[in-house]
């Protein structure tokens, strides 16, 4: 196999092939192995897995995964790569790879016809450019047992935040009702090439089955929890006036108070129960 972490094979390799890094398709290859080994062993990736990845690059987190999956489906959007993964990743009969654009992909209509009778995950080193669109749409897509990816940390650290913390977020809210989060390791910026100007974190969020709150409509929730962090440090009142004009602030106040909360709660300090609790609230006095 060959070792496309150690920078004596990679820039020959690259240079071969003619292939210059685009800082638009977020090109920051891995340069440690060790990183590429930690994320895939600990993705929990095994034999009963099919692992959707986005965007090998030149195959490094490719290699392992397919060293322990059942079956590797990789969605690469840079066809210039096409000659080097077939070098670096071409000896695996457990690899598929689909050149596209992951955000232009029917993901559950993808896992189910790849991944019959294996347990789905996604796994990847992702693009930074896009990393909330990707996200967002592998955990709505509601297939997966878990995600494990690469992000910057600060992304990672606003996805594990707990309520009231700086990093808490509507993103954190979408992100925890989904999965539960786990942060697993940092990666420094030297580890890559280009190297950039953040550090890395790998996180892993694994996606709940049961979700444990009673919310009468995801829309409203989601709703309600873009709005009540739309004015962040300003009274709870004032974003869910905003967000649903119809409710007025007089409107926004009752709800307020029917869900047992102050009048002067900020948004930012409310769990999901709690933003379930003013959803529900919300919409129980549109159906009125
Ligand atoms: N996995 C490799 C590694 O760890 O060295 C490369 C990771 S690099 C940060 C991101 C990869 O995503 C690049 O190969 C890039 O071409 C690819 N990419 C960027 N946008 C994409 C998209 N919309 N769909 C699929 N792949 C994309």
């Amino acid at each position: 196999m060959i070792d496309v972490c150690n920078i004596q094979v990679m820039k020959p390799l690259l240079a071969e092939h003619g292939f210059h890094f685009s800082k638009a398709k977020g090109q920051n290859f891995l340069i440690a192995p060790w990183v590429p080994q930690s994320i895939a062993a600990d993705s929990g990736v095994d034999r009963d897995t099919g692992v959707l990845e986005i965007g090998p690059g030149i195959g490094p987190l490719t290699q392992q995964l397919c060293l322990r999956a059942g079956k590797v489906c990789a969605v690469e959007l840079d066809r210039r790569l096409a000659p080097i993964l077939k070098q670096t990743v071409g000896e695996f009969d457990n690899l598929e790879i689909i050149w596209d654009d992951v955000l232009k992909l029917d993901v559950p209509a993808l896992v189910r016809e790849k991944f019959s009778g294996l347990r789905p995950v996604a796994c990847a080193n992702l693009p930074y450019y896009i990393t909330s669109p990707i996200l967002t749409a592998l955990l709505q897509a509601d297939c997966f047992d878990a995600v494990t990816v690469m992000v910057q940390k600060e992304v990672a650290q606003r996805i594990a935040a707990k309520p009231g913390s700086a990093d808490y977020s509507a993103f954190t809210v979408f992100c925890q009702y989904y999965a539960q989060p786990e942060l697993l390791f940092d990666v420094p910026a030297h580890c890559f090439l280009p190297q950039p100007k953040v550090t890395s974190a790998v996180i892993t969020l694994r996606v709940r089955h049961d979700r444990p709150w009673n919310i009468v409509n995801t829309d409203i929730f989601f709703r309600t929890v873009r709005a009540s962090f739309a004015m962040r440090r300003k009274k709870l009142c004032n974003g869910l006036a905003a967000g649903f004009p119809e409710l007025g602030k007089q409107g926004a106040a009752e709800v307020i108070a029917a869900c047992g909360l102050s009048e002067n709660v900020r948004g930012e300090t409310l769990d999901i129960p709690a933003f379930a609790a003013l959803s529900n609230e919300i919409v129980r006095r549109r159906e009125m």
